[in-house]
């Protein structure tokens, strides 16, 4: 799950993270009220879940009253990468003498949080990384002893060889930054810029932390931190029926149990030349409700021209599985051809049912995705 900035640095002040005060506001007036709180000058900055927002017009510093009414109207409304902007953070601003980055991720690789830190702050560090990577230092994690102090002492003095001070200050950033990753089951954290004013104070001017969905159960209150509007419809309404969605831009609606064989199922769609319009799967039941809601879920996208049902049936027997299916598709109005490949335990039983109703049944993978391509258009 993605938060928004002030969200990020609500987190981050738990952890004892320097970030600036701040509060949101969602319209021209509160922001003011915030500006005259906290006194000026201060940044009026869109709350949208996607970086660049600075390039994009998004980040304003402001000196007047005159200037954060000005910032405020334009900011609220505004369309940032087709993010439609509701908030707007005001925060006291800084003097910046220097940009750091300072950012941690999950890497497959190492199988260990990965600590990635550059002089090269306040610029997209993907840029970063495919210009002059050999600016962007690393350093893989042991998750027995975390970030010892040696190990931040070291990375900050890359960043900052000649300032023992700063690196220190560094050094501290990145070990809170690191309890706060592994504390809030991040799967991301960065502070791009962290940045020292010109009397050397260190602050974290913006925040950006991914949430791992699989641990939000270990904290509850993460849950209002999910921004609904910023939600893709359909994607919310498959969360809540419990169902592991994801939209694409294809016109073969895909149901299938299993994550694997539902990956398997998208790349041979791809593979014959069609294109998959989601990701799903349904999990192993035959729970004809489940199957509705993600028939709902699917039809709701026009550009679906045909569905393709792809089961192996294990635990959950075919004839169970082609029951639901048939009790399913009668209970709603549906115009689009639907294939189903049923294979697995009572497979015969399950095909034999099928074959009293107007649905395509096929034997194979391979048979059942070319036929559903082709019903596509
Ligand atoms: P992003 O563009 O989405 O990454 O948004 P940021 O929060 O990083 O803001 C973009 C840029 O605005 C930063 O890199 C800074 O250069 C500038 N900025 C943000 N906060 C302040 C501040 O308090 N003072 C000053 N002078 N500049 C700031
Ligand atoms: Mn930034």
């Amino acid at each position: 799950m993605n938060i928004h900035e002030y969200q990020a640095k609500e987190i981050f002040t738990a952890y004892g993270l320097p970030v600036p005060g701040g509060k949101v506001a969602g319209a021209v007036d509160e922001a003011v009220a915030l500006a005259e709180e906290y006194g000026l000058p201060v940044m009026v900055k869109s709350q949208v879940l996607t970086g660049g927002r600075g390039k994009a017009g998004g980040v304003k510093f402001c000196e007047s009253m005159d200037d954060v009414r000005t910032a405020a109207d334009a900011i609220l409304g505004m369309d940032i990468k087709g993010h439609t902007v509701h908030k707007v953070l005001i925060t006291p601003a800084v003097d910046i003498d220097s940009e750091f980055y300072i950012g941690m991720l999950i890497d497959r690789n190492t199988k260990r949080v990965l600590l990635m830190a550059s002089a090269e702050g306040g610029v997209e560090i993907e840029q970063v990384a495919k210009d002059t990577p050999e600016l962007i230092f690393k350093h893989a994690i042991d998750p027995r002893f975390g970030l010892l102090d040696h190990e931040a002492l070291g990375m900050g003095l890359k960043l900052v060889p000649d300032d023992i001070k700063k690196a220190r200050q560094l050094g501290a950033t990145m070990q809170k930054l690191y309890r706060a990753f592994v504390g809030a089951d991040a799967s991301l954290a960065e502070i791009n810029p962290f940045i020292f004013t010109p009397t050397g104070e260190g602050h974290a001017i913006d925040a950006k932390v991914n949430l791992d969905d699989n641990a939000l159960f270990r904290h509850p209150g993460y849950e209002d931190l999910r921004d609904l509007a910023a939600e893709d419809r359909s994607e919310r309404k498959a969360r809540v029926a419990g169902l592991s969605f994801v939209k694409l831009e294809g016109n073969v609606g895909c149901l299938v149990n299993g994550a694997g064989l539902a990956m398997a199922t998208m790349d041979l769609v791809k593979y014959y030349g069609g294109q998959p319009a989601n990701f799903l799967d349904i999990g192993g039941s035959s729970n004809p409700e489940k199957v509705v809601n993600a028939l709902t879920i699917i039809l709701e996208d026009p550009e679906v021209k045909a569905i393709l049902f792809n089961i192996f049936g294990g635990i959950t027997r075919c004839d169970d599985v082609a029951k639901g299916i048939i009790k399913a598709t009668e209970s709603m109005d549906i115009t689009v051809p639907i294939v189903v490949r049923l294979t697995g335990t009572n497979e015969t039983e399950g095909r034999a049912l099928l074959a009293k109703t107007d649905l395509h049944p096929a034997e194979t993978m391979d048979e059942a995705v070319q036929k559903a391509i082709e019903l596509a258009g």
